[in-house]
């Protein structure tokens, strides 16, 4: 089915060191040979060796080119065909003249996630495990790289096959009791069937609790720097990015309206919004007649509302709070530093002491406690290192549900002695559900439109 062969620069494009080009197919080998110029031909050469040689131009044995080439025959290299890697001096023009050669031999240009797709349908990854390497490439913070990585590795897949284990189990227990619907029998599968699926249930629900602390390892918690002119947004940005530095900087950052910061604080990815940005004059949320401000704010998971403690609170502070009132903020007392003028006791009609937090940010006083009020909030300072068990994909969690749902109308159905053969419908649905997660019953469409996520080369 898979009879071709796929080329396509593995590296990203630019002035890197080197760039590799990625070949894979049944013809990866003997089409690459007439192209490579070095001590031994490359179709007599061992799988899992490194050759330094030319790519020359076959027609006229011009060098091209000079290049180290990695060979891997399938199935033990990536893709699971035979695969050879080569790498070039990094730059467009090196990468293009040697792209262009591949592609005069019976070789095409790989569609993206391509290469991953034929890992997949190879059986050397699952679908979750697909997914896994498109959230690697794209994960934004450290810990989001260990979830990631987990799931490449397959934690998730483990966890969900041994759910539709159970669910098989359940199906051959029905199966056995379908041919002697005696009466005592059928009650006694009915409450089979109710205990397996709360079993299941829990499980499901054990994977999506996660989901929500996956989204946000992924993504970045988004958090609004909010409050009046110079109480200290700016100030407060830069010094925890100045302590926490993300470990992805690439991200676009500074719009007009928005300023945006990435940093890791106790290994949670936060993207934070300094919503003033560069007009100060819009600081106060209501005044903002900029959308993205205003998008910043409503779109936050958590509101930084920063006060100046040598002021007394404003009349658009106290605006400020009513429209904050029920979100998960954290009030910073700023400038502990100068003489105290706010009253502390009219905030805390608005928040509970816990949220509260005194700072100086000249004097970088306070900054721990803020970092320590932001993981508890989060996290309850429960999230184990241990356990990077974390469904983050919605497809995931759309699947998850739906196979939730379905068992609770077999648990239901069950209750009310609802002929078996009916109930065993729910049950095998939810085995397809789960199944549909790790790509077991995923149908072809499916696959395309998650492979398609990938960047080229990948
Ligand atoms: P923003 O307008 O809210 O972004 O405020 P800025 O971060 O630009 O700060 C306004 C002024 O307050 C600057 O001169 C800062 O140096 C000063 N500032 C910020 N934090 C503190 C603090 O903790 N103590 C004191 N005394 N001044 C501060
Ligand atoms: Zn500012």
């Amino acid at each position: 089915m898979l009879s071709d062969t796929i080329a396509a620069v593995s590296t990203a494009l630019g002035e890197g060191g080197i760039a590799i080009i990625r070949v894979s197919g049944p013809k990866a080998i003997s089409e690459v040979a007439p192209l490579f110029r070095s001590t031994t031909p490359l179709t007599e050469v061992a799988s899992h060796t490194v050759h330094y040689g030319h790519i020359i131009n076959p027609v006229d044995g011009e060098r091209m080119e000079e290049v180290l080439v990695t060979v891997m025959k399938g199935p033990r290299s990536f893709t699971t065909e035979d695969v050879v890697e080569i790498s070039a001096h990094g730059g467009v023009i090196s990468v293009r003249r040697v792209m262009d050669l591949l592609l005069q031999q019976d070789i095409r240009l790989a569609e993206p996630g391509e290469f991953t797709k034929r890992a997949f349908l190879g059986g050397r990854i699952d679908l979750s495990q697909a997914e896994a390497v498109i959230d690697l490439i794209r994960s934004k913070s450290d810990r989001a790289f260990s979830v990631a990585l987990k799931q490449v590795s397959g934690s998730l897949s483990e966890r969900i096959k041994s759910l539709r284990h159970t669910l098989i189990e359940t199906l051959a227990h029905i199966e056995v009791n379908i041919d002697y619907p005696e009466h005592d029998v059928e009650e006694f599968t009915a409450e089979f069937i109710k205990a397996k699926s709360s079993e299941v249930m829990e499980g499901i629900n054990k994977l999506l609790k996660t989901a929500n602390e996956g989204k946000i390892l992924r993504e970045g918690i988004t958090t609004a720097i909010v409050g009046r002119p110079n109480v200290g947004k700016s100030s407060l940005l830069n010094a925890l990015a100045r302590d926490n530095k993300a470990i992805v900087t690439d991200i676009p950052g500074t719009t007009r309206d928005v300023i945006e910061e990435y940093v890791t604080i106790n290994n949670i990815p936060l993207k934070l919004l300094d919503t003033a940005g560069i007009r100060e004059t819009m600081d106060v949320v209501e005044k903002i007649g900029v959308e993205r401000s205003k998008a910043a704010f409503s779109d936050a998971d958590l509101i930084l509302l920063v006060l100046n403690a040598n002021e007394e609170l404003h009349e658009d502070e106290l605006a400020l709070m009513e429209q904050i009132h029920g979100r998960q903020a954290l009030v910073i007392m700023n400038k502990m530093d100068l003489p105290p003028r706010l009253d502390k006791a009219k905030l805390l009609t608005f928040f509970d002491e816990s949220s509260i937090v005194p700072m100086s940010v000249l004097e970088e006083e306070g900054l721990d406690k803020l970092e320590e009020a932001i993981s508890e909030l989060f996290f309850g300072g429960k999230l184990e290192s241990g356990d990077l068990t974390y469904v983050s994909n919605v497809r995931h969690i759309a699947l998850l549900k739906k196979a939730y749902k379905s068992l609770q109308d077999a648990y239901e159905a069950a209750d009310m002695l609802v002929p078996i053969d009916m109930i065993q419908i729910d049950v095998r649905l939810a085995w397809e559900q789960l199944g549909e997660i790790i790509g077991d019953t995923a149908a072809d469409s499916l696959l395309d439109q998650i492979f398609s996520q990938f960047c080229l080369g990948k």
